[in-house]
């Protein structure tokens, strides 16, 4: 069986229109999540509010009431907590006054989730919700090799404590007879991870990898296999979620334009992967991140990017074949 993936290379405000008439906008009722990144302080390659702005209006049309959403940070920079992100939603054009509906932080003020298994919480507000329509930007990732909509619902759909089991893969392991003791790791640990001793306590440490970035002796390094891992968890969790929603009526756009080798989490971007290829959507959360790793070139990420996407598959998330259908 193969999914449709509706495509537009345009991004244009009556492009998306037509591109969310064709993936099916309309079952989007009642209250609409639109769960997006809105970029870490600095960022410049997040998915701008002029692209939002259209999709808001789309959604409304229909007669569904939107809202812009996302969570909070398990690393501390300026969306660590929900008062930080509306800082930085703000101050990057998410205002609700120009986008014509709320900017919610979706686990509120005490990353406020809803449990829904051993180790996955969904933050309330999406779980709360009638509908979702998942915005994902489309880049390379240091740490899962691809970042699309099942990272996006896997990592920014749920609480601290669900991004926290998910980063248990990505922590860093140390080389004690590589240790030159220059504490600088010790510096840079905004948790409080890292003992005098320069041990790692691993119930405080949240996998960051910034201690990793000023070793210099190459004493502390990420774990084997941590791609491979992340992608497995990613899949795990965004299983968990959509199985766990109280609603069905979803769909995903994924926006291949300013297409970084980092998330949006980072400050800038060094360079692209590759040129703008356009906006894909679809019903299917596995086809439409499928279609956009095959669009921008598999050979173009760090690692293989399609590991979460089988194993989605697998899961029972979505289908592997697709077609692309142009508008
Ligand atoms: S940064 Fe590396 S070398 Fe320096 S104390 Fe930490 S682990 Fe040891
Ligand atoms: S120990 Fe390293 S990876 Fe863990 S939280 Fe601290 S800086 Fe981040």
């Amino acid at each position: 069986m193969s999914s449709e993936v509706f495509f537009i290379k345009d991004v244009k405000e009556e492009k998306l229109e037509a591109l969310l008439e064709h993936a099916g906008v309309g079952d989007l009722t009642g209250v609409v999540a639109l769960k997006m990144h809105m970029g870490e302080r600095n960022n410049r390659t997040f998915v701008k509010p002029a692209f939002i702005k259209p999709i808001v209006e789309a959604v409304k049309k229909h007669g569904g009431r939107p809202f812009i959403t996302d969570t909070t940070t398990i690393y501390k920079e300026k969306r660590y907590t929900a008062m930080d992100y509306y800082e930085t939603a703000f101050a990057h054009g998410f205002l609700p006054s120009s986008l014509g509906c709320p900017v919610l932080i979706a686990d509120g003020l005490k990353d406020d989730g809803v449990p829904v298994s051993e180790h996955v919480e969904i933050a309330k507000s999406i779980y709360e919700s009638d509908s979702m329509l998942v915005i994902s930007h489309a880049t390379g990732h240091c740490a899962s090799s691809f970042g699309g909509a099942l990272k996006n619902v896997a990592m920014g759909c749920v609480t601290k404590k669900t991004k926290k089991y998910q980063h248990e893969v990505t922590r860093p392991v140390l080389n004690r007879d590589l240790c030159t003791d220059c504490d600088k790791c010790r510096e840079v640990c905004k948790h409080h991870a890292i003992s005098e001793a320069h041990l790692i306590n691993l119930d405080e440490c949240v996998g960051c990898g910034a201690c990793i970035a000023v070793c210099e002796s190459h004493a502390l390094s990420t774990p084997p296999d941590m791609s491979p891992n992340l992608q497995k968890r990613l899949a795990e969790v965004a299983s968990i979620v959509l199985h766990a929603l109280p609603y069905t009526n979803l769909l995903y756009i994924n926006f291949l334009i300013d297409i970084t080798p980092f998330c949006d989490c980072a400050e800038f971007a060094p360079e692209y992967l590759c040129p703008d290829i356009g906006v894909l959507a679809s019903r299917d959360i596995v086809a439409v991140d499928m279609a956009t790793i095959e669009m921008i070139k598999t050979e173009k990420f760090d690692g293989d990017p399609t590991i979460q996407v089988r194993e989605a598959h697998r899961l029972g998330l979505g289908e592997l074949d697709y077609e692309i259908v142009e508008i």
